[in-house]
């Protein structure tokens, strides 16, 4: 992580990387690379630091996962972009993938 660049900007083709989100934080914020939505193939991000608003710099890259323990399942959390998390139908079709692969 030491010898990563410091950005300006989130590259939404990396699979991780820092972003110098100052003056609001002291420190470059570590993004990480969480999948491809499964709705749309949108390149989903996350913080390490667990701030992920979509309104913020990872805009509709934003990852907004399925996660099994919700439901009461198992299995690995499910990518879903900003945009298709907060489209009904999109949602749906999210959640039809995601229980044919949990158990
Ligand atoms: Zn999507």
């Amino acid at each position: 992580m030491s010898d990563m660049k410091v950005r300006n900007f989130i590259c939404f083709t990396a699979k991780e990387g820092l972003y110098n989100h100052s003056p609001y934080y002291s420190e470059p914020r570590h993004f990480i690379f969480t999948g491809a939505c499964v709705v749309c193939g949108r390149r989903t991000y996350e913080f390490e630091d667990g701030e992920n608003d979509p309104r913020g710099p990872l805009g509709d890259h934003a990852n907004d996962p399925l996660v099994a323990e919700e439901y009461g399942k198992t299995g690995k959390d499910i990518p879903l972009c900003a945009i298709c998390a907060n489209d009904h139908t999109r949602y749906d079709i999210a959640l039809e993938i995601a229980n044919k692969t949990w158990k």
